[in-house]
């Protein structure tokens, strides 16, 4: 191969990987055991991703541990133990650790490394990576698993520069984390983040305000320390449960205490009051996502939706004993066209003398002053610390922060200058040789990312076989399969009832986005069809290309 100076002086391998997160660890053993050299870089101090950066109190997984993990070694998932059945934060730490040096990849992994751009080479046929501190890398193929919700979004309000107290967003909590005993505490946001950080805060803070813009439909997680049959039956039943979690449409389905779950295939609607109750209230004691198997079309019919509705707001009522404060949390938009938050005592939280609901819809935040927040009829709130639980630049958002630049200088912002365009979440046309592990337009936001990521290698790890037979090629996604699976991915969420919400399932959440689906929303079945029918007729989606002769 003929290479230019530069590149010659640069760190070389078969495949880059950014990121060590879920995405990263396995694209990483998965390329090596594939016999590549493969190097992996981190801008983070450890490996973990999002399980490395979320240290807010209550950071938790709310799909089970036994789901929400890798399936794809057996000895990995027959040998470690999960202590509860939705992990705290920590342990899939040290479960990602577990894996990292069972698989022996530590020794491939770099880690305080902020890639900032990358560009392609059409001489040489390769990616040059460079990071903030100028380190350059260069390799046939680049495997971005930059995370699907990292790139953190804090609102742009007037005077957040200011506030004299901490500030923080819940996805940057430092390491030595932030001494709240005692202390007067905001919290900006009721997402999934919101509602896990808010009852552990407010076991600690002296007072705790939370500014709550539109409330979010929770579910209760009934979280318990693992229990040593249910753990047996689920490493007994493993090659079923994991075969049928492929076939789902969400993520967290399957377990469903001692059964491998299937769902009601009926509507709420063939059913009279008290059944459909009856129903309800069985899977609402299971706890979790698991209310959505009691019956089908809840997305896709506003009937059905609506029996959900009157059940979980009655939850609601009957929570929180302040009237008033239970109106407020009861969400004005129909369940599961947002996604549904896990809670873990949150409702119960607003029982408590030191917490305080703030309803923004009705008095905005008008700006943060050096005392704490200023409300819009001239309220100060005033604050010690103020956390920011304002959610992430779903999907694309960390991708788009580095300049990258493929084929004839294209660069992605270009390609994306109307929305983002890709080929199943994983490939763009323009940009050879490079892969999107759990992106925007991938199932990621509706299914097991664990499972996603390693799917997706083993795709990106066919196609580079049949480029690498043409000696070193190039394998690129053709524009039109490109806009077949964007189409796609809008038309099927178009079905649903989320097509009309306003939160980041629908690129809503952060200001001047372009309203489009993030995430696939058809299941895993139907996008590994997808994605297996592109191979088909010689990869009709894809172009191969021998490299340059001269
Ligand atoms: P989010 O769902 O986007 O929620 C952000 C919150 O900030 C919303 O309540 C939003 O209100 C509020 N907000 C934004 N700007 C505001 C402003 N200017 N004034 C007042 N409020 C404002 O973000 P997230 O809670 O971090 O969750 C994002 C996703 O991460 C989740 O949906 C989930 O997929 C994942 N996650 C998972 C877990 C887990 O259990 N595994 C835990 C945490 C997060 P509006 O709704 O009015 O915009």
């Amino acid at each position: 191969m003929k290479q230019s100076q530069s590149i010659q002086a640069s760190r070389q391998v078969d495949a880059i990987v950014v990121g060590a997160g879920f995405g990263g660890l396995q694209a990483l053993h998965h390329l090596r055991e594939q016999g590549l050299t493969a190097h992996l870089v981190e801008a983070g101090s450890d490996l973990g991703g999002t399980w490395y950066w979320n240290k807010y109190p209550g950071a938790r997984v709310d799909i089970e541990s036994l789901e929400y993990s890798y399936a794809f070694s057996e000895e990995i998932q027959q040998e470690w133990s999960w202590s509860e059945r939705y992990s705290p934060r920590k342990d899939v730490f040290d479960y990602l650790n577990f894996v990292a040096d069972k698989l022996d990849l530590r020794g491939h992994m770099q880690f305080d490394t902020r890639i900032v751009s990358a560009t392609f080479s059409d001489e040489d046929g390769v990616w040059t990576l460079t990071s903030e501190a100028g380190e350059t890398f260069v390799a046939r193929h680049v495997f971005w698993a930059l995370g699907f919700l990292s790139q953190s979004y804090i609102p742009d309000i007037p005077g957040r520069d200011t506030f004299k107290g901490t500030l923080v967003h819940t996805s940057r909590w430092p390491d030595e984390g932030i001494d709240l005993a005692g202390k007067r505490v905001g919290c900006v946001g009721v997402g999934a983040t919101g509602v896990q950080f808010v009852p552990e805060v407010a076991k600690v803070a002296g007072h705790l305000s939370v500014f709550q813009r539109t409330p979010n439909w929770c579910l209760p997680q009934r979280n318990e320390p693992m229990r040593e049959d249910y753990e047996r039956f689920v490493k007994e039943n493993y090659a079923e449960i994991r075969k049928q979690e492929h076939e789902q449409r969400g993520a967290g389905h399957v377990l469903f205490d001692y059964e491998i779950s299937t769902a009601n295939t009926r509507s709420p609607l063939d059913y009279s009051e008290e059944e459909r109750n009856a129903i309800y209230e069985h899977y609402w004691k299971k706890g979790a996502i698991h209310i959505t198997r009691g019956f089908f079309g809840l997305i896709l019919d506003e009937g059905a939706n609506d029996t959900l509705r009157a059940f979980w707001e009655k939850q609601i009522r009957d929570t929180v004993k302040d009237p008033e404060t239970a109106e407020k949390l009861i969400p004005d938009f129909p369940p599961l066209t947002r996604r549904p938050c896990g809670e873990y005592g949150y409702y119960e939280a607003y029982n408590r003398d030191n917490v305080e609901l703030i309803d923004c819809k009705a008095n905005p935040i008008a700006s943060i002053c050096p005392e704490g927040v200023r409300l819009e009829d001239g309220t100060v709130v005033e604050l010690d610390v103020l956390a920011f639980a304002t959610g992430f630049d779903a999907g694309a958002g960390a991708l788009r922060q580095i300049a990258i630049s493929g084929r004839d200088g294209l660069t992605l912002s270009e390609a994306w200058s109307e929305g983002i365009r890709t080929h199943l979440g994983m490939m763009v046309d323009g940009f050879p040789n490079m892969y999107v592990l759990g992106g925007a337009q991938s199932p990621a936001a509706h299914f097991s990312p664990p499972l996603l990521v390693v799917y997706q290698t083993k795709l990106a790890l066919r196609l580079m076989e049949a480029a690498d037979a043409l000696g070193d090629g190039r394998v690129e996604v053709t524009p039109e399969a490109v806009d077949g699976w964007t189409r796609h991915v809008s038309e099927v969420m178009e079905k649903t009832m989320v097509a009309k919400s306003g939160s980041w399932w629908m690129s809503a959440n952060v200001p001047g986005k372009p309203r489009q689906p993030v995430a696939y929303a058809g299941g895993f079945a139907a996008y590994r069809d997808w994605a297996e029918k592109s191979l088909d007729d010689g990869f009709a989606a894809y172009r191969l290309t021998a490299p340059a002769t001269t």
